[in-house]
């Protein structure tokens, strides 16, 4: 979105109000294991629920957010609402169920990061180890601050998943180097026409020891397909759109015990 200066303004004070009131929520759509069924996991996606203009997707805002610092809140709330979730459904949930945070290395690259974050975990009263945070690759990965902050998340018993892989600054070193324990093949390779790009990243993240997981999963094709590559888990519209708070907790309560494998 191209805007003038004045509308930038406008647009940074509205979203530094929207902060203060505290308008960022969740949605939250289920990862699914490909060879159960099951519902192993969740990604909390942040919407805006501007009392003006209802819910409001990321790509409105989160550019904006980056660039002025705005994601440091927006984030941190998205993450707090997240944990209280699975504090309120934790009783209805596998022991082993993975909680999928959205992170830009803007925050990465703060250095409070860590003790906020550690700070939030201990507010909402969170033990529950398995949280993982998504970023993309990006250059910056290698400053040395971003670095501390992987090594202090690490610690606080937080794995790292590399989102959208294949599209941006794609260094296999960072593979090695980072310990990413998931891989997210982006929605754009999920198709026919990419068997061979597909079974290739399916193969580096298998052999580098990563959950791989599909995203963009939109048809029982796309999802067979991905089946007979073996593809550990899948994310998409096939399984559910990403739902706000109550919805999800009942799409949870209604397939927690079903395989969602009946739909591909
Ligand atoms: P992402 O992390 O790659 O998230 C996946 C996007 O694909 C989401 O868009 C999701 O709604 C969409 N999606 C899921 N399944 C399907 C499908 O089957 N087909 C299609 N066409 N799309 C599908 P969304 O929610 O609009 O988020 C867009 C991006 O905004 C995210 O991409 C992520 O990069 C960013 N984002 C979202 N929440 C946060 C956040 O809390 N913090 C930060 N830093 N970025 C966020
Ligand atoms: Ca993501
Ligand atoms: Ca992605």
């Amino acid at each position: 979105m191209r805007l003038n200066n004045s509308e930038k303004i406008r647009a940074y004070n509205k979203l530094k109000q929207a902060v203060k009131n505290d308008e960022f929520i969740p949605y939250f759509q289920p990862i699914i294991d490909l060879t159960s069924g099951a519902i192993t996991g969740v990604e909390a996606l942040a919407r805006w629920n501007d009392p003006e203009r209802g819910i409001v997707g990321p790509y409105a805002f989160i550019e904006l957010a980056e660039d002025t610092g705005l994601i440091d809140a927006i984030g941190l709330s998205i993450f707090k609402k997240s944990l209280r979730w699975y504090q309120c459904n934790q009783h209805q949930l596998p022991s082993t169920f993975c909680i999928h945070v959205n992170i830009s290395i803007r925050q990465l690259m703060s250095s409070n990061f860590v003790e906020e974050i550690k700070q939030l975990m201990n507010d909402v009263g969170y033990s529950h180890r398995n949280l993982c945070f998504e970023f993309t690759e990006s250059i910056y990965m290698e400053s040395k601050q971003v670095i501390d902050n992987l090594v202090g998340l690490r610690e606080l018993g937080i794995s790292f998943a590399i989102d959208d892989f294949g599209t941006g600054y794609s260094s296999f070193s960072y593979l090695r180097d980072l310990d990413f324990s998931s891989l997210k093949i982006d929605k754009s390779f999920v198709s026919d026409d990419n068997v061979e790009i597909l079974k290739a990243m399916i193969k580096v993240g298998r052999s580098l020891g990563c959950e791989v997981i599909a995203e963009g999963v939109e048809t029982a094709e796309q999802c067979a397909l991905l089946r007979k590559l073996k593809c550990p888990m899948v994310q998409g519209y096939l399984f559910s759109k990403p739902l706000p708070e109550e919805e999800f907790t009942e799409f949870m309560l209604h397939n927690n015990e079903q395989s969602m494998l009946s739909l591909c």
